[in-house]
């Protein structure tokens, strides 16, 4: 059913955003959440308390093609049967 535009206006007083309130890391300046540990260096109050991601150090295409061909080996494909 069609509303007035007071309607509508009284329904969108509630939909403006708030601004986050962010602050910046103490021990690496990257702005993070209030009570949250930092994203940056995982951190919080000082302390580690988020697991640090170790990369493997990338391989290239003849490694690559290396390791897929053992694999191909050591593991003949199945087959699965259709039903
Ligand atoms: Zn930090």
């Amino acid at each position: 059913m069609r509303h007035t535009s007071g309607h509508t206006g009284n329904r969108r007083s509630h939909h403006a955003l708030t601004a986050v309130d962010a602050t910046l890391c103490k021990d690496c300046g990257t702005p993070k959440l209030k009570h949250a540990a930092c994203s940056g260096c995982g951190k919080y109050k000082g302390r580690d308390v988020l697991a640090k991601k170790v990369k493997a150090p990338k391989r290239t295409k003849k490694e690559k093609k290396a390791a897929s061909k053992a694999s191909s080996k050591a593991k003949p494909k199945t087959v699965k049967a259709k039903k």
